[in-house]
């Protein structure tokens, strides 16, 4: 993967206009001045990317803002454009927006508005996503929407999730993508009442994909917390670059009659590798590529970097290598090759 293939999720600001129980955006953090915007707007261009997807919390919470930042990123036509909002601001702002994305973003948890309430949605969120389909089929008849869903405990059922694609089916969506639940933020408050287990994940995934894929002509993708992890480079409305990361621990619990389980609970965190504003975009792309699961280096990414030195030649044992691995990896980022 080259630094044009990324993809970059731009969080313009934490704020937003709802309180989703299963959120897990930061809050409180400073956002950059228009002078700092251009720069980071300069350095996209300059490194060749090609996707950014503008997010927040709620970028539409800042119209004038995400407006000027995606018509300044669209002065490169080749970089296409995804706003991910919930869609309460975006008819309002639809004549400026919707000609210059690519693609717009919708959550979606249920099928009515009772379904879409139980991750702790607003009441009136389904009629927003439900209205937007509307607006878009009758304006914009060809315009790509792409629609998530959070599966948590509370929907983590089979019968939701058809009666979900049942819905979907002739919306025109370009694709729907069910994310596992991540605990962090307000979902980390919310986790004893929202978490779902992998193995629970993957048995509706299985079940679904069948569904869809037999009934409907509609694109269907789900991302585990395990497959979010590195999935994302993100520019908080700060300049950090930051992607999630998953750490793993086992998790004991007793069934009502006595049987003791256990399974592998994920813990969701945050980790930076830089500030854009400040640091070469090439250097943070490079960082944040060699960034494994666990937010430590990937061993593959420094063996293919055989020529730096004769540290690595050094490294006979890979079962003892980590000490070495990481001495090396913390001259290489100090010397910005990652
Ligand atoms: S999930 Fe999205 S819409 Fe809901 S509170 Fe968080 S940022 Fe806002």
């Amino acid at each position: 993967m080259s630094i044009q293939d990324l993809s970059i999720g731009w969080v313009i600001t934490c704020r937003c206009n709802n309180k989703c129980g299963s959120c897990y955006a930061k809050s409180d953090v400073a956002e950059m001045s228009e002078s700092e915007e251009n720069i980071v707007i300069d350095k996209i261009h300059e490194a060749g990317i090609k996707y950014v997807t503008i997010c927040g919390g709620e970028p539409l919470l800042e119209p004038d803002r995400a407006i000027r930042i995606i018509e300044k990123l669209k002065k490169k036509p080749e970089v296409r454009i995804t706003v991910s909002t919930n869609g309460i601001n975006l008819v309002e702002y639809a004549n400026k927006i919707l000609p210059l994305v690519d693609k717009i973003s919708l959550p979606l948890d249920g099928f009515d508005g009772e379904s879409n309430r139980i991750n702790g949605r607003n009441k009136n969120d389904f009629d927003v996503v439900d209205n937007i389909f509307e607006f878009l089929h009758e304006s914009e008849p060809k315009f790509n929407i792409d629609v998530t869903t959070v599966m948590t405990a509370k929907n983590a059922d089979i019968k939701h999730f058809k009666q979900m694609a049942d819905y979907l089916s002739d919306k025109r969506i370009g694709k729907w993508t069910v994310f596992q639940f991540i605990p962090q933020e307000r979902g980390l408050v919310n986790e004893e009442e929202f978490y779902l287990g992998e193995d629970s994940f993957k048995k509706i995934e299985d079940n679904l994909r069948e569904y869809v894929e037999n009934k409907y002509d509609m694109k269907i993708d789900f991302l585990s917390m395990w497959d979010r992890s590195c999935a994302n480079f993100l520019i908080q409305p700060n300049g950090d670059a930051t992607s999630q990361k998953e750490a793993r621990q086992r998790k004991r619990y007793e069934l009502e009659d006595g049987t003791k389980r256990s399974e592998i609970k994920f813990f969701r965190f945050e980790k930076s590798f830089g500030n854009v504003i400040n640091d070469d975009l090439e250097i943070l792309a490079n960082r944040f590529l060699a960034l494994d699961y666990d937010g430590n280096v990937r061993r593959h990414a420094i063996r293919k970097k055989l020529s730096y030195g004769e540290q690595v030649s050094n490294i006979k044992e890979e079962k003892n290598a980590n000490e070495e691995f990481k001495n090396i990896y913390e001259k290489m980022w100090r010397d910005g090759l990652y």
